[in-house]
This record gives C-alpha cells, structure tokens and sequence, in this order.
C-alpha cells in the first residue's frame, strides 16, 4: 500500500498520535482563564445612560451580530412591527465588532458569508472582505430593516421570565419590558480567554488580547501601518485563525516579533481578490441563495456538484476529501472501507499542506515546526498567502512550545519557554475564545418558562429541543445556534436558515392567531430519537484528534447533532413545514 500511495500510513498514524500526546494537558479547558478586564469594549461610550425601558415590545432579540440581525430581519419580512434587538456591545456586528485586529478578513468567502446580499443590493468588494466592510455590512441591516429604531446596546439582557402571554425581559440597565416573542442569538465565541500561564499577572509592558485590539498603542488601523510598534518587541501567543492574519502586519511593523506556537495550522492557499465589476451586474436574482447552497452541498453534503461556484481552499480541500471515492464505488464499501478511504484523503491533503510550508519557507528549522500533523479537520482551517512568508523575515522568530504545553512562565520583562526566556515590550494574546456555551445552557441568563421553572432545571438530565430552536414549557421561546441541529463551516448561512424558520413559525402562529408556539412533549421526544446517529463517530474523530476547542482540549464530549448534516437538515424543516409540522409547536 505504502509504494502506490507515496506515503506510509501507519508511520503517519504513528506520527499523528505522538504529536497529539505531547499537547495534551491534563487540565484540559481548565487551563485556560477568563479574559477579566481584558474583555473590555474599547469601542463604546463609557459613559453612556438612559433611563430605563418599561414598554412592551413584539420581539426582543438576544445579540445583534449576525443571528439576531437576521433573525429580526426575517421577523420583520414577515410583519413583525416592534422588534428589538438587545445587546451588550455598542452596536450591531457581533464578533465583527469586537474583532478589529489588524488584518481581519472574512475566511469563508464574502458572496455567501455575508448575509442579504440581494435584499441590500450589495456585493462585496473583495472575495474575502476586510472586517470593517463586514462590520458596516451589519450596520447596514439594521438601517435597511429599520432595527436602529427600538435597539438597546451597551445592554446585557439579565433574566428572561414567562409571565401569562408575554416575557418579561430584565436588563443590567433596569429595563423590564414585555415581548410577545424572544429569540436568543448570543454567540458561541464570544468571550476572550487568557491561557493560564503562571506569572502572567506579573508582566510590566503592554498586553491586550486580539479581540480587543489596542490601536492607541500600536498605532495604524485594520488595514495595517502599526507605526507606534517600529521601535518595540511583541510576543503575540497563539497560532490560530486570528494570529495567520494578524502575523503578517505585525512581522512587516514591529521591530522583533516573536510569535509563540504551541500546535501549527493548516495553512492554505487564500487567493482574494478583487470583485470583478462585469461580474457584479450579470448576477442575476436568487445568485447569492444559489452561490451558499451550492457551498454547503460541497462542504457540508458530500454531494457531487457538477459546478464549483465559490472554487477555493474549503472547496477543494472538500472535493479532494470527498471524491476519492466515487459515489457508486463508495456506496458498496464497509463502515471501515470508507473510514480507510476518508483517512487516505486526508492524508494526501496534509501532505500538501506540509508540502506548501516546506516550499515556502526558507529555514528548515522553522519549516519542520510550522508543518501540521493532524487530520485535516481536526482544528479550524486557515487561508493565508503571506503569513508562512513573514517567517523568513529576519525580525521575525517562532518559537516553539509544544513540549512545554504553551510557555511556561511570563515574568515582568520577558517570556520563559524552557530555559530560553525572551524579553519584550508588548504581549499580544491570540489565544481564542471559551467555546461552545451560550448563556442560556451556562445559567448566566435565567430563563424562567410556564410554571416559574427554570430551562435549566428543565434540561436537567440532558436538553430536550424540538429542532434545537424551542423546548416544551418554554413558550414564544426561540433559541439559534448550534443546539441538537447541524452545522456548518458557513455558520452564518446556518443561521439564516433557523432564522427564517424561526420567522415563518411565527408568521403561522400570528396567522391562526395562536396564543403560544411550544413544541408537545411528543415531538420533543421524537427529535431526541431522530438525533445522535453520527455522534460516535465524530466523537472517535476528535479522540484522536490533537488537542484544542474543537475537542475540548483533547477530552472530547459526545455532541448531540443532527447525524445527516446540514444539507439534510435543512431539507427536514422545509418538510416539516410543508408538511403540517406547524401543527405540533401551536399551542393555546
Ligand atoms: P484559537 O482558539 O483558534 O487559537 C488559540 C491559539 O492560542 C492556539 O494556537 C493555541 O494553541 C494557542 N494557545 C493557547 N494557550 C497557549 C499557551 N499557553 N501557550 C501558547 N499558545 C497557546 O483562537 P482564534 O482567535 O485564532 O480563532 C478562534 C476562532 O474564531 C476560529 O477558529 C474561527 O472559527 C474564528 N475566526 C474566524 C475568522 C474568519 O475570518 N471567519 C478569523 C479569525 C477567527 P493550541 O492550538 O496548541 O491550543
């Protein structure tokens, strides 16, 4: 096998295994701390007031990043006159607000990542748009569906509590307004976290995290010219997607950049470009819903598309993962067949992935550390053209921390990684987000359903969704994300999807008039059959998989998910709703 192949995969498998087990940390997510101060909005108006609302409202909608903004858009398509979109930040974009790091790109591409193109008669102008075109893509949302006009930012909603026919919703700003419906979108990535490396308190110069970029301090904006750092030593710690598109201007800016790795990424080839005006005008109506399902049927069916529309890095990794295998053969092949057949591919993609750093980069040394020896998906792909490049710059160092899992100590002046210690000015953390938890499953927003019972003494012994959006005894109630359903890398694509779902579940309730939309017991308890098919085997994935938040540090959870994917799932609620499903979520 090993001399058709060009390759041994027992040797990689081998290889694989030891690389994942000198990363993984015995403390697992517990090795990581709350970001604190670190988390504060350097974008808002500290002090800003306002009397405190006592209204009543159609919807209130938690979080006015993506998901909500489309969420009370499609409310607002169907009718919904007074909506109101609540969030803690000081304006609409989500994590595009918060993140404004320099070279912050979008890394699905802009024509499908990028919602209601058509409705707001935009194309972007780049195939990966910079964040602040994306930012002012969501303010232009809210202009476009006049959400501006009842929004509360700066305002961190505090308990949601059923009262008779209404929720009553508390703010930490003193609000108490009723709203007929809730729809919580409030993120998954949403909290900076800090490592939890011994001493980091105690450093002297400069530090802040990605997210909240410090450009006092550096100087320049998101497209670069950090000039305040001409004179300065970074550290930047962390080599996820953040840290490939931050590298690169900070490596041309600061005087010594030391970017501190623990696992390297997969990076792939990125390829933006401009937007072809003759292009623009020969799109014809439905392109962008046509352009992002053609996507997902390519990332995330495992169909044959006859036509590629978006052609890039996720793309091909995709076909290249899926088709070496034809369909007919394919279907004809053991569970273990196929296992073999998907390991194989992923093995020929990584060799290209380790082929490209070893082409591009000039140091040998530092090519062998920047190679990635895991499976394809088992961290978050990136796309960049210039970050493996700023490695051969001479102002730039890497400095490897796999064999200490992460640095080891941070003093006033320096950073200690086994008995080198590196002194800097400024320690830059790119160490990522707490993952995977919205408030509502962590308690930190109480909701209060029918009955004054809490949604989480409800999920007690496990979730019980219909479809991940509602939960019986929790009337009105829509929750969006990534609960019992499927996703996908275009998450924002996923989130339309529950968006208009969730908007015409209401357009039917206000229709027949019904005074509740809550899903019976039954259909709750059927969704739990129907879920889970493929949980195991992705639980076996990440297993093996090297440690980080797609595996939750290595100790990876049995996910609930919908096991056919998001393309089937998708396909479900269309039946459903055509199909009289309505008639199990109205109630009263
Ligand atoms: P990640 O969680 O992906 O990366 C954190 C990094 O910090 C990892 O490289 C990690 O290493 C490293 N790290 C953590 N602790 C230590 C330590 N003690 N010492 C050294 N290194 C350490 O965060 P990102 O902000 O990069 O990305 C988060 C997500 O945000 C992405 O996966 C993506 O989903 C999204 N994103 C999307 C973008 C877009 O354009 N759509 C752009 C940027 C981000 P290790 O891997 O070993 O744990």
């Amino acid at each position: 096998m090993s001399i058709e192949l060009g390759f041994d995969p027992a040797a990689l498998r081998a290889k694989y295994r030891t690389e994942r087990d000198r990363r993984i940390r015995p403390e697992g997510s517990a090795q990581y701390q709350p970001a604190g101060d670190y988390g504060a909005d350097p974008h808002a108006d500290p002090d800003f007031t306002r009397e405190p609302l006592h209204d009543k409202v159609d919807a209130v909608v938690v979080g006015g990043g993506f998901g909500g903004l489309l969420a009370a858009a499609r409310l607002r398509q169907v009718g919904v006159e007074r909506i109101r979109v609540i969030d803690k930040a000081g304006d609409f974009g989500g994590t595009w607000y918060w993140n404004r790091y320099p070279g912050i790109h979008c890394d699905i591409e802009s024509y499908v990542y990028l919602p209601l193109l058509e409705e707001l008669g935009y194309v972007p102008t780049w195939k990966y748009a910079p964040g602040e075109e994306i930012r002012q893509h969501a303010r232009a949302i809210g202009r476009h569906f006049d959400l501006y006009r009842d929004a509360c930012f700066q305002t961190g909603v505090t308990e949601l509590r059923w009262d008779e026919d209404a929720w009553l919703v508390s703010t930490d700003r003193g609000d108490r307004m009723r709203a007929r419906y809730v729809v919580v979108s409030n993120g998954t990535l949403d909290r900076p976290k800090l490592p939890g490396i011994p001493g980091i308190e105690t450093f002297a110069g400069h530090t802040f995290h990605t997210s909240r970029w410090d450009y006092d301090y550096t100087g320049g904006d998101a497209d670069g010219g950090l000039h305040k750092l001409a004179d300065k030593r970074i550290a930047l710690i962390g080599t996820g997607a953040t840290a490939i598109q931050a590298v690169p201007h900070l490596g041309r800016d600061a005087r010594e950049l030391y970017v501190f790795q623990r696992t390297p990424s997969t990076v792939d080839v990125r390829g933006n470009r401009r937007t072809d005006p003759e292009w623009a005008a020969s799109l014809t109506p439905g392109w962008q819903r046509r352009r992002m399902e053609n996507f997902l049927n390519i990332v995330a069916g495992g169909q044959a598309e006859s036509e590629d529309l978006v052609s890039d890095g996720w793309t091909s990794s995709a076909h290249m993962l899926h088709n070496l295998t034809p369909v007919e053969v394919r279907d004809t092949l053991t569970a273990a067949e196929r296992e073999l057949a998907d390991e194989i591919a992923d093995f020929q993609k990584m060799n290209q992935i380790r082929g490209r750093v070893t082409d591009i980069v000039q140091d040998p040394a530092t090519a062998a550390l920047l190679e990635p020896w895991y499976r394809y998906m088992c961290k978050r792909p990136t796309f960049s053209d210039e970050y493996l490049q700023t490695f051969n710059r001479p102002n730039v160092t890497l400095v490897d921390t796999a064999d200490h899992g992460g640095v080891d100590r941070i003093t006033p002046r320096s950073l200690v990684v086994g008995d080198r210690e590196y002194e800097v000015d400024c320690i830059i953390f790119a160490t990522g987000f707490s993952v995977g938890m919205s408030d509502v499953l962590t308690g930190q927003l109480p909701v209060h359903g029918r009955g004054g019972t809490t949604l989480r003494e409800h999920w007690g012994r496990g979730l019980r969704t219909l479809h991940g959006f509602y939960s019986d005894g929790f009337p009105n109630l829509f929750l969006m994300g990534g609960l019992q359903n499927a996703a996908a890398v275009n998450f924002v694509h996923i989130l339309d999807e529950q968006a208009g779902h969730i908007a015409e579940v209401v357009r039917e309730a206000e229709k027949r008039g019904a005074r509740r939309v809550e899903p019976s017991s039954a259909a709750v308890e059927a969704w739990q059959e129907a879920l889970g098919e493929n949980a195991e085997t992705l639980y076996k994935f990440h297993a093996e998989c090297t440690p980080g938040y797609y595996n939750n540090e290595g100790m990876p959870r049995m996910r609930q998910g919908y096991g056919k994917g998001a393309v089937a799932f998708h396909a479900l609620l269309r039946e459903w709703r055509e199909s009289g499903g309505m008639e199990e979520v109205m109630a009263g």
